[in-house]
């Protein structure tokens, strides 16, 4: 069985964005050499997401308004920002929208449907943050 672990590494310019992180993900599995299998793509923080679904701009404006109806913004409604922080939105965003990704690895590449890209969503941005993308198969 092979095997490969990497970080991809972030330092977004706004609090909040959504990266299309699938072809680095892909160069992620051809590095590794695994034809069949599977890769795990998971943020290493708890205020980000990564999530599959469609590459198109106006999805992305309609998660975000989404999200800001379903846990706003407004320090002041969190007792998580009681402690001093000021992210207790980016906590609930991050646990609607997910924690991580299992793509099927097939003939080298990912096993995706029609129209599926894997994102890498911010909550608390604008500071170094890391995915990590585990490969494993042969
Ligand atoms: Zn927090």
């Amino acid at each position: 069985m092979k095997t490969l672990t990497k970080h991809i590494w972030f330092n977004t310019a706004s609090r909040h964005e959504f990266v299309n992180i699938t072809d680095q993900v892909e160069d992620i599995v051809k590095e590794s050499g695994v034809k069949e299998g599977m890769v795990l793509v998971n943020p290493m923080h708890i205020t980000a997401s990564v999530y599959i679904n469609d590459a198109e701009s106006g999805l992305i404006n309609d998660f975000q308004k989404w999200l800001e109806k379903l846990a706003p913004t407004d320090e002041s409604l969190y007792q998580h920002n009681m402690t001093g922080e000021d992210n207790g939105y980016a906590h609930l965003w991050r646990t609607i929208m997910g924690r991580e990704v299992v793509v099927a690895v097939t003939n080298g590449k990912l096993d995706f449907g029609p129209w599926e890209q894997i994102y890498y969503a911010e909550f608390d941005g604008q500071r170094k943050k890391r995915v990590l993308v585990k490969v494993i198969g042969e």
